[in-house]
Formats: structure tokens, sequence, C-alpha cells
């Protein structure tokens, strides 16, 4: 692992990989809002999902991204995430 690099682990691999692989989402703690967060403009509670259609399903399956953030089912999520996965 390079010093200089920011490490994060997806939640539905486990697998440590560095920042910029992964999609950051983050429940803005000012304002409760859920938002994709790639350059932590944000600040609140994260959840970190590998760029790969896997990864975000799984992230899904019960509830997991929803118990991390500690928020409500939420469909219009996942579309948002998979919006990245196209990009
Ligand atoms: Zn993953």
């Amino acid at each position: 692992m390079k010093e200089n690099e920011i490490y994060r682990k997806c939640i539905a691999c486990n697998q440590i990989k560095t920042r910029d692989t992964l999609i950051k989402i983050t429940r803005q703690k000012t304002t409760g809002e859920i938002k994709i967060n790639p350059d932590s403009k944000f600040f609140g509670r994260s959840a970190y999902i590998c760029k790969n259609e896997e990864c975000v399903n799984n992230a899904f399956k019960k509830g997991k991204i929803f118990k991390i953030l500690k928020i409500k089912d939420n469909e219009i999520l996942k579309e948002k995430i998979r919006a990245v996965l196209e990009k």
C-alpha cells in the first residue's frame, strides 16, 4: 500500500481499495440528505462501494447500505448509484 493513497473498504465485498476506485455515498450530517460524494464535499456517515454492478447489487441486498447509513429503504438511491457506473 502506498503511503499517500487513501484506502476504504467496500461494504459489499469487504475488499480494501483505493478511494478513487470506490463510489462514496454520504448521509449529509447537516441535512440528512443522501449524496453521491466523489469529492468528499459533504460530511457525514459514509459508505463505499466498488464501481461495479455486482458490488452495487450486493450493497443493497438485505438493505445493507441502508443499515450502514442508518436510513430508510430508498430505491432512488440505487438508480443514482447505477448512473455513476454508467458514466
Ligand atoms: Zn466491492
